[in-house]
This record gives C-alpha cells, structure tokens and sequence, in this order.
C-alpha cells in the first residue's frame, strides 16, 4: 500500500509510520518538523515531505500519489488550548477539508485522527461511539479543541455521503517513547519529567480524575486496522484500553518506576490553567467495537507501558539512523 500520514512526525504518526514500513508499505509523511522521525530518514520506502496541510495544492499532490491518507496532523495538547486557541481552530478545521477536497477527487480512503475530548465531561461512562457530546462554555477555550475535531468528524460525514471512505478514530490518552518532551505536555511526560528531575509531582486537584491511559503499541494495531478492513469504512472508534486510572495513582506508579524522591505536590487547575480551562473529571472508552471489527485489545498493563516509556526517555531506546526499531509487532492488527 502507499500511506500518507500528515502529521507523520509526531508522537502518534512516527509511529504509525514504522508500523507500515514494517508490513512492507510506502510511507510518504508530511510535517512541517522531522525530529521524531529522523531514524526513518533513510529508508528506502519512507518519504518525507516538509510543508503544511493547509497547504492545498501540496496536499492534493500528495493525496493524489497514494490509496490511503492518515490525517493525524493537529494542534493538541491542552497547553495549546488555553494558550492559542485561534491556532488550534484554524490547524483543525481547515486541515482536515484540504484532505478531504483531495480524497474525494483522488478516490483516496482517509483516516481521520480525532479524540476522546469530543465526548467532553459526559458523566455517564463508558462512552460508546454514538453517545452525547457534553462541552462547556465557548468562553472556555478549553473546549476549542473538541469542538474543533468535531467539525472535522462532521465534514467526514458530509463527504461520505459524495461516495467517499472514511474512518474516524477517537484516541484515549494515548502515550509512549516520543510523546512530548518532559517540561510540558500530556501528564504521563509532565510526571515522568518531573520524577526524573526529582521536582515535586504535580496533581491537580484532588488526583481523583481519572484517564484510561493506552501504550502507543496497542493504539497503532487498531490505527493500522482501520486503514486496511473494508469493515472500517464509514465508521467511527473509540482507540484505547478501557482501565481507567486515578491521576493520583498514575503519579505513585511513576515514582515507584523512576524511583525518584520527588514529593507530590497539589495544585489548582487554576494556578496552572488560569480561568480558560475545565477538568475532565472521567474519561472511559467502551472498547467493543474496536475489539469486534478492527479485531484489536489494548494489552499493554499500565506498569509495562510506563517502564518502556521511562526506559525511552532515558535513553534507552534511541532510534538508529535507517532502521526501525521502536515498533515492537504483536499478534494483533
Ligand atoms: N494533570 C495533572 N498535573 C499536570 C498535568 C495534568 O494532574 O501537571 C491532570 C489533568 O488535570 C488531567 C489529566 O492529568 O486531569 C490529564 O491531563 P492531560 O493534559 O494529559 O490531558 P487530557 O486528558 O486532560 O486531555
């Protein structure tokens, strides 16, 4: 198969790129940086394109030389949110109709990278796929980034109806080696860099919010999945492990890990986020659809995922030039 994955040289993309050279296929990643791809740069199949995907013309071009597109590119992080939310909505909405005005002239299937925010603070957990959406307030910008892959779901819709294949899929707190750096970020590299530096944990709030935290392995066999099963087609998944974690807990597993002497500290969401962001007090997937049309379970044990993880931040697990060795092949997928 030919794959292009915008956005291919981020966390989940550089990834999801090694697991298609590793099946045989080419891989033509487009990104605007290339740090966490590097050790793919010499591949023979591998092709790395450096631009925009607001970039019409070049994503049509792009779109135009393969049989399936990966839309991962995005601004996520619940830093940008509160902090650029005029960036967040321009990158997420428009990104998305570029790949699709493509799709549809090319006859292209897309594979769209959405979000378990867009269920927002819905209570009433696990979340299936058709369940309702529960946001805040637009003076929220919180809620930008949700609102935001929302459209972006609902142009996928739109233009199945014109006849194109597309699949969504909704990430539950994916993470792994390359996610973020350790200053800022998703909470299982704020924590690990705070652990490793030996600076105070920080838990905000009361630590009882909970994630379902899914090793990035498990999420790539379902992401694969959903570009090669005709039975994907015009659906949407939920992509992660349903074991849900207190914040707390996840905080005492990494100390435990790292064996760091940090202490844990708790703040405010306020102190942090300022007036701009809402906490998600629950976050769980219903996995079944995952598990009985893509054919895939989220295995990886929070402990092991983690210990990879610190491992990879350690530096242990840097990638050789050419070669790709991070993705480790289950029997899934
Ligand atoms: N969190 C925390 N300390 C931090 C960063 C995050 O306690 O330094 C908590 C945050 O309040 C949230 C959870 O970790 O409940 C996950 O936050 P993250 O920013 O990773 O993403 P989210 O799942 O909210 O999109």
């Amino acid at each position: 198969m030919r794959v292009l994955i915008t956005g291919g040289a981020g966390f989940v993309g550089s990834h999801l790129a090694e697991a298609f050279l590793q099946r045989g296929d080419r891989v033509t990643v487009l990104d605007g940086v290339n740090e966490k791809i590097h050790h793919l740069l010499a591949h023979p199949r591998f092709c790395f394109v450096r631009g925009s995907v607001l970039d019409g013309v070049l994503v049509d071009r792009l779109v135009g030389e393969v049989d399936v597109v990966y839309h991962l590119a995005a601004v996520v992080g619940v830093e940008h949110y509160v902090s650029n939310p005029l960036k967040v909505l321009e990158v997420n909405v428009n990104g998305i109709q570029n790949v699709l005005k493509a799709a549809l002239v090319h006859r292209c299937k897309v594979v769209f990278g959405s979000t378990s925010e867009v269920y927002g603070r819905n209570l009433q957990v696990p979340w299936r796929e058709d369940d309702d959406r529960v946001l805040g307030s637009t003076r929220v910008d919180r809620w930008c980034y949700a609102t935001a892959k929302a459209v972006g779901e609902h142009f996928c819709f739109a233009y199945k109806r014109l006849g194109l294949p597309v699949t969504i899929l909704r990430f539950f707190n994916v993470y792994g080696p390359r996610l973020d750096n350790l200053h800022s970020g998703r909470v299982v590299s704020v924590f690990i860099g705070q652990a490793l530096r030996n600076e105070p944990i920080t838990v905000m709030g009361d630590g009882g919010q909970t994630r379902c935290f899914t090793y990035v392995d498990d999420c790539i066999h379902a992401t694969v999945a959903a570009g090669v099963a005709a039975a994907a087609d015009g659906e949407i998944f939920n992509v992660g492990t349903d074991v849900e974690t207190k914040i707390i807990n996840l905080a005492r597993l990494i100390l435990e890990l790292t064996g760091s002497c940090s202490e844990i500290r708790y703040v405010s969401h306020r102190d942090v986020y300022g007036a701009r962001y809402e906490d998600v007090p629950r976050r769980v997937p219903d996995v079944s659809k995952m598990q009985e049309i893509l054919g895939v379970r989220a295995i990886t044990s929070l402990r092991e995922g983690l210990r990879r993880t610190i491992a990879w931040f350690r530096g242990e697990g840097i990638e050789q030039s050419g070669t790709v060795v991070s993705y480790a092949p289950g029997s899934q997928g």
